[in-house]
C-alpha cells in the first residue's frame, strides 16, 4: 500500500515524486516509457540551460530515487477506486494500490477515459483531449489528481514540472491536514 502513486515519470510526475518522496511518503511512480520529452531538446527550463530531454527526465526520476520513490515500468489501463483508496491495473497483470494517485500521462488520456474520469478538450496547441480538473489538480473520482499536460497547462517543462510539484504539495497537505512547505537552509 503506497501513500501516493504517480502515473508517468515525465518532468509533471518525477516533479510530483520528488516532493511526495521528500515529504517521507511512500512513492509508486509507473510509467510506460512514451515521454515525448524524450525528443525535446531544451533551452529555455530555467536553471537548466541546454539540456536534452532524456537528460532531463533522467535527472528527474534521480532525484526523486534519491528520496525513496519507487520506479516501475509499466502501462497503466486502468483505475478503480475502493473505499479511501485507489486499485491500480497495470497491463501485465499487476495490480498496486495507494491512498492517492496523481496522472501525470502527458498528451495520453485513454487510461483516465477507461477509468471513468472525465475529460474535455484541451485548449494548448495539438491537445486534444485533457483530464478535467479543479485549480488544485482534482479530478471527479475521490483521491485522483492529474498535473501536467495531461492537466492543461502550457506544454513547457518547466512549466510541467511545476504543476506536478504544485499537485504533490496540495496531496501531501491533504495527507497531513495541514499546509505543507519543504525549505531547505543553506549550510553555512
Ligand atoms: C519534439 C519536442 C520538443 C520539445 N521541446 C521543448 C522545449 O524546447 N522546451 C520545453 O519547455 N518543452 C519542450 N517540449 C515539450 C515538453 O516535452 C512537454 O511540455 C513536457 O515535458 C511534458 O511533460 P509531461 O510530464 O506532462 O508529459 P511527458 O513527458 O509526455 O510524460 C508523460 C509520461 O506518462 C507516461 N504514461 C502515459 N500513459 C501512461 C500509462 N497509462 N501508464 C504508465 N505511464 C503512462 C508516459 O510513458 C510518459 O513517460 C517539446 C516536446 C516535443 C515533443
Amino acid at each position: 500500500m503506497y501513500d501516493i502513486a504517480i502515473i508517468g515519470a515525465g518532468p509533471a510526475g518525477a516533479s510530483a515524486a520528488l516532493f511526495t518522496a521528500k515529504a517521507g511518503k511512500k512513492t509508486l511512480v509507473l510509467d510506460s516509457d512514451q515521454s515525448v520529452t524524450k525528443r525535446a531538446w531544451i533551452e529555455n527550463h530555467y536553471g537548466a540551460p541546454d539540456i536534452s530531454g532524456p537528460d532531463l527526465v533522467a535527472v528527474g526520476k534521480k532525484q526523486a530515487a534519491k528520496f525513496g520513490a519507487e520506479f516501475v515500468t509499466a502501462k497503466v489501463s486502468k483505475l478503480n477506486a475502493k473505499d479511501g483508496s485507489v486499485a491500480i491495473e497495470t497491463e501485465g497483470g499487476e495490480t498496486y494500490e495507494a491512498t492517492h494517485v496523481i496522472l501525470a500521462t502527458g498528451m495520453l488520456t485513454d487510461m483516465a477515459e477507461a477509468s471513468g474520469i472525465a475529460t474535455k478538450p484541451g485548449t494548448e496547441p495539438r491537445i486534444k483531449t485533457i483530464v478535467d480538473v479543479t485549480p488544485e489538480g482534482r479530478t471527479n473520482q475521490a483521491n485522483v489528481w492529474a498535473a501536467g499536460t495531461v492537466a492543461g497547462v502550457s506544454m513547457h517543462t518547466i512549466v510541467t514540472a511545476g504543476d506536478g510539484a504544485k499537485v504533490a504539495i496540495n496531496v501531501i497537505s491533504e495527507l497531513n491536514g495541514e499546509r505543507y512547505v519543504d525549505h531547505d537552509v543553506l549550510k553555512s
